[in-house]
């Protein structure tokens, strides 16, 4: 098979998840072509963003609410009458697949970039070998890539001397794995929980470990709007400011939701301090007190995926990036989307409308 020719966008969205496609749509909405001015990558093999990748356990409206993308409805589709028996990643690679044809957002497939690098008042993002297209010069580019395969791992002294397995979130496939096994879960946040609760059913034991003591919202069976207000303020701070992501169940807690309501009757909610150094055969508590473990599941969150960007100098040596209102800061042509404060799939819809307009007012300014 030849090569892939170069090609070359007014604007080119790397990612087609929640917040890459929801740009492709507002900015097919002002009037570009999505396949001729705007050209949409993806590295995965189908539609559905990082969802396609997730368990198969892992379900819509319990536990998980996904905002329609913008326009989804004229496709006929709505989060809020989704199956919920089903598992997430069908229900969301179908309905994303359904949009893109709907609403004509052609997504390139795969490409994995691997680097985007100045190149005159725009920018060339290059792609790995193998990749439905080598490399695209575009004015401006939209990383919309997500955080799925950088999930965060804490330093403890002695992890790579443990025998037993270790996985993180984005590795877990099924409790059934765990069966009649010593298992650790670490980490405060809901895909902790739901660890917890799926492998207590079936392990032989299933200990609860977090780095601070998780603060429970008892007047709440979900998020408020308030805290998620509260939340999005946090990271948009911390994203003006370049500053690495905070967690964010560290900012919102947690609400007595019917799971954490489950494993407290199941008394799995017990939650012990980290731990304090991994041996072969299991854990050490900052007493001393060895616990042996066959498994240690990482439900400690994710980094954004950025490192594609790195060639242009705008990740700062901890890791941040200085994002204002979804643009990098001194980087006219070159936005984050699904990043800080636009990571959840409400606040990615809303931002992805202002990240269109500006990138128009922007191609038309260029003239
Ligand atoms: C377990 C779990 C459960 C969650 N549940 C919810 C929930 O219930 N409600 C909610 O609002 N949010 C939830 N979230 C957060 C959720 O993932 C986001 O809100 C949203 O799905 C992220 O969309 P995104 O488009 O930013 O990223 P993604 O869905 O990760 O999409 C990024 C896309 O970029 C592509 N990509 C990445 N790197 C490259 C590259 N170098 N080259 C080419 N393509 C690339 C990927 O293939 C992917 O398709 C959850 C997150 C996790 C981890």
């Amino acid at each position: 098979m030849p090569d892939p020719l170069p090609r070359s966008a007014d604007v080119v969205i790397i990612g087609a998840g929640q917040a890459g496609l929801a740009v492709a749509y507002h900015l097919a909405r002002r009037g570009l072509t999505v396949s001729e001015d705007v050209l949409v990558l993806d590295r995965g093999p189908g539609p559905g963003g990082a969802w396609q990748h997730r368990w198969s356990s892992l379900t819509l409206g319990g536990t998980h609410h996904l905002h329609d993308l913008p326009g989804m409805s004229e496709a006929g589709l709505s989060f809020s009458s989704a199956p919920t028996d089903v598992p997430a990643r069908d229900v969301v690679a179908n309905y994303y697949g359904t949009y893109e044809q709907r609403h004509g957002i052609a997504v390139l497939r795969p490409v994995t970039v691997t680097e985007v690098t100045r190149d005159g008042t725009g920018y060339r993002v290059m792609a790995s070998a193998g990749s439905a297209v080598s490399e695209v010069r575009a004015r401006v580019v939209v990383s919309a890539t997500g955080t799925w395969t950088r999930p965060r791992i804490p330093y403890v002294p002695g992890r790579e001397t443990f025998a037993g397995r270790q996985l993180t979130t984005a590795e877990f496939v099924s409790a059934d794995a765990f069966a009649g096994m010593r298992v650790a879960v670490v980490g405060g946040g809901t895909s902790a929980l739901t660890f917890l609760d799926e492998v207590g059913d079936v392990a032989a034991q299933v200990l609860w470990f977090t780095r601070r003591p998780p603060t429970f919202h008892d007047e709440e069976v979900e998020l408020s709007p308030e805290r998620g207000r509260v939340a999005v303020a946090i990271q948009d701070e911390a994203a003006r400011a370049g500053r690495p992501l905070p967690s964010i169940v560290s900012v919102t807690g947690l609400p007595r939701s019917a799971l954490v309501r489950r494993l407290e009757a199941s008394g799995r909610l017990e939650r012990l301090p980290m731990f304090a150094e991994m041996t072969p055969d299991g854990v050490v508590t900052r007493e001393d007190v060895p616990i042996p473990l066959d498994a240690v599941i990482w439900a400690t969150g994710f980094r954004p995926e950025i490192d594609h960007l790195r060639p242009l100098g705008v990740v700062n040596d901890a890791g941040g990036v200085a994002v204002e209102d979804g643009r990098v800061r001194g980087e006219d042509g070159l936005f984050l989307a699904g990043y800080g404060p636009q990571a959840s799939t409400l606040s990615s819809n809303r931002a992805a409308r202002v990240t269109a307009r500006t990138i128009s007012e922007l191609l038309a300014s260029d003239g």
